[in-house]
């Protein structure tokens, strides 16, 4: 079985053919940092027009990159929610199209569950992925090509056909229900324990802001360039501060929860930068990069002691969990990586952290989301005709919460 994937929630057009066993033969992905760099976020008409430049490419080029014709896949999955309507629309429209043009099933996909079921995909791919994007000649290299939208970029991550995979590389996914995740990107916070697909359990929320906005957000108060994200040109530039540098404490220290709050923070940091640095300057460069850094570690401290405390729930709880999966855009950060390695370790589970291409907005994860669906036969039949008709419902879930289980241990949850 091969599904392929689209992905259209936010800012990245993202389409990959994945096998039932999880080998990415060939993935598409378009961004349009540039052009919400230069607005300062996502303006979703700008967001909806960059979509509609690049679906038909990057569907093309996954597919030419898969030497996969449409006729030979097993279904087509495609992100419904939660996102911007207008961007969803796009992909989903598209998915339908080809769902119908060759009778194939569609496999609607929650973009969160996609973010988090990415990391069962297992570290033999993860290598492939990785290996694949520097083959591609880099991340800035993909990017500025996507930035054209007529030339999605595109990479296989092998070259051989789909029928020839060996035997020894299908080795199946070694994240296994139920495991701990931790999705932190551009607008969620969420702990979760996961039992199964579409089984979650949420332990804790942000009661506010997300991290990844927080990252956007102080990122553009202290003028950076905000290329490829601003969480990423944070991270590189926190890099040459003292994360000492700047008083910050961290919030909802002493809350029984597993809940989150970003709002206090970025506030302070705000206070900080208005007092200290109010326009960027050369000269008050390395005042900003001690913000930065500050910023970044009372940031992670924050989901450092969420993560220990879910931690040990899920050991009294749950014994049989063995991984801790972090996962979504923040994920690509390596300082987050790093704290969050000893916090799993602590309890005595493993940390697992997809590489930074597959943390961040893609087409792979929807497609291994549709794998992991279409194997538990959870389709719709093959639509009837290509295009809506008139006033025809098309299902899209802009708002839409991944699960309504919440772990009662959870205090502050509403
Ligand atoms: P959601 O997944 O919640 O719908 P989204 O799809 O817009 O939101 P993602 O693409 O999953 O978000 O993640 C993007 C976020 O990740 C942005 O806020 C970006 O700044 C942040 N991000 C990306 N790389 C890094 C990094 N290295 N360090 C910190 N943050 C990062
Ligand atoms: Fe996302």
């Amino acid at each position: 079985g091969l599904v392929l994937g689209i992905e259209s929630s936010c800012d990245d057009t993202g389409v990959a053919v994945v096998t039932a066993s999880g080998r990415v033969l060939g993935e598409s992905l378009a961004t349009q940092a540039e052009v919400h760099a230069a607005w300062g976020g996502v303006v979703p008409k700008l967001a909806q027009e960059a979509h509609e430049a690049a679906i038909d490419g990057c569907v093309e080029a996954a597919l030419a990159a898969a030497g996969v014709a449409p006729g030979q896949l097993s279904a087509v999955a495609v992100t419904i929610g939660p996102g911007l309507s207008l961007c969803l629309r796009v992909g989903v429209l598209k998915a339908r199209q080809l769902a119908a043009q060759h009778q194939l099933p569609l496999i609607p996909v929650h973009h969160m569950e996609a973010h988090a079921l990415v990391a069962r995909l297992g570290a033999t791919r993860f290598a492939a992925v990785a290996a694949a994007q520097e083959a591609a000649a880099g991340p800035a290299a993909v990017a500025a090509a996507a930035a054209a939208a007529a030339e999605p970029a595109a990479a296989a991550a092998a070259a051989e056909p789909a029928e020839a995979e060996p035997a020894a590389a299908a080795a199946g996914p070694h994240v296994e229900f139920p495991f701990l995740c931790l999705l932190i990107s551009g607008g969620h916070n969420l702990l979760l324990l996961v039992e199964g697909i579409g089984q979650y359990v949420q332990l804790g929320t942000t009661l506010d802001d997300a991290l990844g906005e927080a990252y956007d957000k102080v990122a553009r108060l202290l003028g950076l360039d905000l290329m490829p994200s601003g969480g990423a040109a944070l991270e590189a530039f926190a890099a040459r501060g003292d994360p000492k540098g700047v008083p910050l404490t961290v919030p909802m220290r002493g809350r029984p929860s597993c809940d989150f709050s970003y709002a206090g923070l970025k506030t302070a940091v705000r206070l900080q930068i208005e007092e200290r640095c109010p326009e960027p300057t050369a000269d008050n460069e390395q005042v900003r990069a001690d913000i930065a850094a500050s910023f970044q570690r009372v940031a992670v401290q924050h989901l450092e002691e969420r993560c220990r405390r879910a931690v040990q729930w899920a050991r009294e709880s749950h014994p049989e969990v063995r991984h801790l999966v972090v996962a979504g855009g923040v994920a690509a950060n390596r300082y987050v990586g790093s704290r969050l390695t000893a916090v799993a370790a602590e309890g005595g589970l493993e940390l697992v952290c997809p590489p930074p291409r597959l943390c961040t907005d893609n087409g792979v994860m929807v497609a291994w989301a549709g794998v992991e669906r279409m194997q538990l036969g959870l389709m719709e039949p093959p639509p009837a005709t290509s295009a809506p008709a008139e006033g025809e419902w098309v299902d899209l879930r802009p708002r839409w919460p991944l699960t309504d289980r919440k772990d009662p241990r959870s205090h502050s949850a509403p």
